[in-house]
């Protein structure tokens, strides 16, 4: 029998409804984004985990602390076993019961009569981060409330402790939250190197290398703060949660472990911006799995099964405007598209734009013409698009980087969560339309911050060059930033060329709003996303902007796309690669029409023994989160330089498309006004 677990109870406090769909016996589509996972192993949360074990023991592999059966009767045995031993007792993963509430905690030190359990998080602390806030008010002088960024993680170590402290009624237990210390430096090199992450399927394993010991890991990165009151406040004080009524921690605990072990749904008092990444989503509907989604929206919205297909509030692009268009949208029971109008989004004193080009009250009036009438054919404004042509110097220079920010530093004298620039790509194309992959960057040295050598060679592709520099997004803009400030720390005898690197730096960027530093750019780069809202809208892409999904939009709007790359002409002398060596087709029905999907697997062409040896990594590099994790696996140790060459070969691949993405982009916008 399944039992109540803690990550139960915070799947229910983002929306009660949640608990029957994750239910796998339920047999409903579960489509928690893949990319998601590799973020999250790329961060780091699993590491975090194995190096928080060297806060309480030397070395606690040789200690044998970890418990790692999974069985419920097997872990709380191991657990009492362990615990029988006396003295002090420090356990990983022991195992508690209570009723029908069950917790693995990630760590437990038990002494005499005290028991401290230790929640890890690879989240990132500063000492400006507040557990529970003053309310500001007047009227709720001395109130306090949970701080909304920290609450999941809150509620999770409070009912952690709850099950810990009603099983043990003797004990005092007392509640421990262990974060990544943003102002902690660490002092050896290649830190995160020791943890090596290996996944099986949905499972992940860490691998720490042999030999390690607290002492051998110098400053360990990790700040660890007592939550007592806090759990406290969250025992004594109504929880938010969407059903109706007040509910309080125990009573809600224990109603929602009842209707779970008797896997009875429960509704949700409402719909909301949840709805709109709720993960138990069947896109097929009504065939196939189960649709926890459309279920919620028939019977919550009262919809009828036919119109639950058609388009909902969810789809509509609510960036640039107010927060609130959903949340209104669901106010008034417009849950259908075509039920909403500009009253929901109103101008307010803003002038309408200029001509054919978009704002986001336009853009959202086109979606919903256009979704009312199912029409495809895209939005385009023919002398906006035109006046930029005219106006934007060719040639034209897109770049996109390729970024990470790790819990555990790579790097001696860094800190946790710094930004990462390891990657770029570079395609040129001049003013007739003539491209080619001029460039790019890879560093895949182990223990090298490849930082400023990241902006060295982006320096010397850009600096000075006429014509406009493309990014899609801030991405560029903000990383850019962060590798100035970091850069401010350092002296001129650590980076010689620190002043010329800042100097390029205010030269392409816009300083952001944390940079002590203000400036003008002379050549700022041109956000081509921001080009895109303006001027282009398709139904394919709904209400993303993501050139993920503006990139195949752009290939069903274009012919003149479709017709030339579904031709083997890239890496070809008209439109020369760095890294496919023969020629290339972008466009294939097979894939989709998607490019992306046509990116060779990592381990094309391997022999079937290595294959074997490169079980449990990564094999498909097509999104960001696998480009992180890639990054991280050129920085272990034990690869061999066969096995670092297919990662290095499937990062150059990705980051030439995510640029030459954006040249199709430019091209299919240029073939429209007749400039080519
Ligand atoms: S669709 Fe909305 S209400 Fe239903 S489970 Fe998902 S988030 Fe909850």
């Amino acid at each position: 029998m399944a039992l109540f677990t803690k990550s139960r109870f915070k799947l229910a406090l983002s929306c009660p409804t949640k608990l029957y769909y994750s239910t796998s016996s339920n047999n409903y589509k579960d489509t928690s984004a893949d990319d998601e996972f590799l973020k999250a192993l790329a961060e780091g949360g699993y590491q975090v985990g194995e190096l928080a074990k060297y806060l309480f023991t030397q070395d606690p592999i040789a200690e044998n602390i970890s418990i790692d059966v999974l069985g419920y009767d097997e872990s709380l045995a191991a657990t009492a076993i362990k615990r029988a031993a006396g003295g002090r007792v420090v356990i990983a993963e022991p195992a508690f019961r209570y009723n029908d509430l069950f917790v693995r905690v990630d760590v437990l030190v038990e002494e005499n009569n005290c028991i401290d359990i230790y929640e890890v998080k690879a989240k990132s602390w500063s000492p400006n981060d507040v557990f529970l806030k003053a309310a500001r008010k007047k009227v709720d002088q001395g109130k306090y409330t949970i701080s909304s960024k920290w609450s999941p993680y809150l509620y999770d170590i409070a009912f952690q402790k709850y099950v810990v402290q009603q099983a043990n009624p003797t004990k005092k237990v007392r509640a421990h939250i262990v974060l990544a210390n943003k102002t902690s430096t660490v002092t050896i090199d290649g830190l995160n190197q020791l943890f090596k992450i290996k996944r099986n399927g949905t499972r992940v394993q860490i691998e720490v290398q042999p030999g390690v010991t607290q002492q051998s890991l110098g400053t360990i990165p990790l700040k660890t703060i007592n939550v007592d009151d806090v759990c406290e406040w969250i025992f004594q004080n109504p929880v938010a949660i969407d059903l109706p009524g007040v509910w309080m921690f125990e009573p809600l605990v224990n109603y929602l472990s009842e209707k779970f072990i008797a896997n009875e749904k429960i509704w949700s008092s409402c719909l909301g911006s949840k709805c709109k990444k709720c993960p138990y989503i069947n896109k097929e509907y009504p065939n196939g799995a189960g649709s926890g989604f459309h279920e919620c929206w028939q019977q919550l919205a009262r919809l009828s099964s036919t119109e639950v297909t058609q388009p909902l509030i969810t789809e509509l692009w609510c960036g640039n405007g107010p927060k609130t268009i959903l949340k209104e949208a669901i106010s008034q029971e417009r849950y259908l598209l075509r039920y909403v109008d500009e009253t929901l989004y109103p101008r307010g004193e803003n002038p309408p734009p200029y001509g054919d080009t978009l704002d986001g009250c336009e853009r959202r009036n086109v979606q919903i013409e256009k979704s009312n009438n199912q029409n495809f054919t895209p939005y385009i404004d023919i002398p906006g698009l035109t006046d930029l042509f005219n106006t934007l110097p060719a040639p034209y220079h897109f770049i996109d980087f390729e970024t990470t920010m790790v819990a555990l530093p790579f790097h001696a004298g860094r800190q946790p969560y710094e930004a990462i620039a390891f990657q770029y790509s570079y395609h040129l194309m001049d003013a007739q339309g003539n491209i080619e992959h001029k460039n790019q960057y890879l560093n895949f040295e182990q223990n090298e911050f490849p930082n400023y050598d990241f902006v060295r060679h982006l320096q010397a592709d850009l600096s000075g060059k006429p014509g406009t520099i493309f990014r899609y997004h801030q991405h560029e803009n903000t990383y850019l930033n962060h590798i100035y400030k970091q850069l401010i720390s350092e002296t001129a005898s650590s980076v010689p060329d620190k002043e010329s690197l800042m100097e390029f730096i205010r030269e392409i960027s816009r300083p952001t709003t944390d940079n002590p530093d203000t400036w003008e750019p002379s050549n700022n780069m041109v956000d081509l996303y921001d080009l895109v809202l303006d001027h282009y809208y398709s139904l394919y892409a709904k209400g993303s902007n993501s050139i993920k999904d503006i990139l195949p939009a752009v290939i069903k709007s274009s012919a003149y796309l479709r017709t030339k790359y579904s031709e083997p002409v890239y890496a070809t002398a008209s439109i020369p690669s760095l890294n496919f060596t023969t020629p290339h087709t972008w466009i294939q029905a097979s894939k989709g029409l998607n490019p992306y999907k046509t990116l060779p697997n990592i381990f094309e062409g391997v022999d079937i023994e290595e294959m074997a040896e490169m079980e449990g990594f990564l094999s498909e590099l097509d999104n960001g989160g696998a480009a992180m994790m890639a990054y991280a696996y050129l920085q272990f140790t034990d690869m061999t330089n066969t096995q670092r060459a297919y990662y290095k070969n499937g990062l150059l691949r990705y980051c030439e498309l995510d640029t030459m993405a954006m040249v199709m982009i430019w091209e299919y916008w240029g073939r429209e006004i007749g400039r080519w």
